[in-house]
């Protein structure tokens, strides 16, 4: 499989990049559900039941005069990563493949010159510093919502949302390089023509979505506004990793019937199928996923 999938959005070349995937232990997917009634959940999908594959998908923008990515994905956390749940079997998973899937598409670090943060979780700026602590990407600019940095950086109030301390860590050990340069964003204007930040809180507190326009045609990619198709058709479920409860469901109930209404193509980090694109349609409760045929 090629780990890199390129297509048009009006005048911009975008790319779905893959940095890999991983299975996730049933339970860590479905707060508060029974483990037998996700299991259910998921064999009724024709899904495995032992774990969820999650793929970890960036997106790359090419708008003709600037080069973004968003996000930067697990970096050296995907090695960690594969030992966390022993239960669960991801010999055939590759968390942390970014930038050798970057070069696949023929694209090198030092040319992308910008860096949109969706959230400060370890699967979305893992990638933000190279292996000696430098920044990964040094020629771009690294932008963040001013509420999602504020937040990790306040023991407070990560204390108080019982944030586990290595998330803590991972965040602060990921951010701090940055700050002198880092972007805050407070308002949803474009970051650069066609790119835009639009305020989806609740998966973390300054959790943003990315709106992309060009020639009048529009994708929006989702980032952890959703984490899994399932929820979508599951629309009161929240994943173990959710930090504000009620904010994640009344952002998953906005921005999907958003989506819907609009009929906007979506691009969602960890949605199969490669390459993550698709579209989300009104389907009973919630919506279901529509996958583009690629
Ligand atoms: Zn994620």
């Amino acid at each position: 499989m090629d780990n890199f999938y390129r297509f048009k959005i009006g005048q911009f070349t975008c790319i779905s990049v893959s940095d890999g995937g991983f299975n996730y232990p049933v339970e860590s997917l479905f707060k508060d559900v029974p483990l037998e009634k996700a299991r259910e959940y998921l064999a009724e999908r024709d899904l495995p039941t032992t774990h969820v594959y999650t793929p970890y998908t960036l997106l790359f923008i090419d708008t003709g005069r600037h080069k973004v990515l968003v996000d930067t994905g697990i970096g050296k956390y995907g090695a960690i990563t594969k030992t966390l749940f022993p239960e669960v079997d991801n010999t055939d998973t590759t968390p942390g493949i970014i930038l050798e899937s970057l070069a696949q598409a023929g694209i090198v670090a030092q040319e992308i010159d910008g860096i949109m943060i969706t959230h400060a979780h370890p699967d979305h700026i893992g990638g933000n510093l190279d292996a000696e602590g430098g920044l990964q990407f040094p020629n771009a600019f690294y932008a963040i919502w001013k509420e999602e940095w504020d937040f990790w950086f306040s023991d407070e109030r990560t204390a108080a949302l019982q944030v586990p301390p290595p998330f803590i860590e991972m965040a602060r050990t990921n951010l701090e390089p940055l700050r002198e340069s880092v972007i805050l964003l407070d308002n949803e204007e474009e970051i650069v023509p066609g790119i835009t930040a639009v305020a989806t809180p609740g998966h973390t507190p300054g959790h943003i979505a990315i709106s992309v326009a060009s020639d009048g045609e529009q994708m929006m990619h989702i980032s952890d506004a959703v984490i899994h198709p399932i929820h979508l058709e599951l629309p009161n479920v929240l994943i173990r990793y959710d930090v504000l409860p009620e904010q994640t469901l009344a952002t998953r109930r906005s921005i999907c019937d958003q989506m819907a209404r609009e009929q906007t193509l979506v691009f969602a980090h960890h949605f199969p199928p490669f390459p993550n694109l698709g579209h989300i349609e009104k389907h009973g409760e919630g919506w279901r996923w529509r996958p583009l045929e690629a």
